[in-house]
């Protein structure tokens, strides 16, 4: 499976780190620890498109939002949701 970065290009899914369902809501910050606990845990497995989250951890470091269909893998948009702070010269 390759991913194109919109900051690097297109690159081997090696580089990116998977980061979690893009399409969950997150809890409020002082939600309870069992809200936390199903947010974080409790998953469904879809099938055909889907919304991700991923990082270039071995690139540019960017966070990304992948549409990807979980039966193809075909990946079906990527959007730039932030590029890493620590990254400079660019
Ligand atoms: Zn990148």
């Amino acid at each position: 499976m390759r991913i194109t970065c919109p900051v690097c290009g297109e690159r081997s899914v090696a580089e990116f780190a998977y980061e979690g369902d893009a399409t969950l809501p997150r809890p409020a910050l002082d939600a309870s620890a069992e809200d936390w606990c199903v947010a974080v845990y409790e998953r469904e497995n879809p099938r055909g498109p889907h919304a991700e989250y991923w990082q270039h951890a071995q690139g540019c470091r960017s966070w990304l939002k992948v549409e990807r269909d979980t039966l193809t893998h075909a990946i079906l948009g990527v959007t730039l949701l932030g590029r890493f702070s620590g990254r400079t010269g660019e």
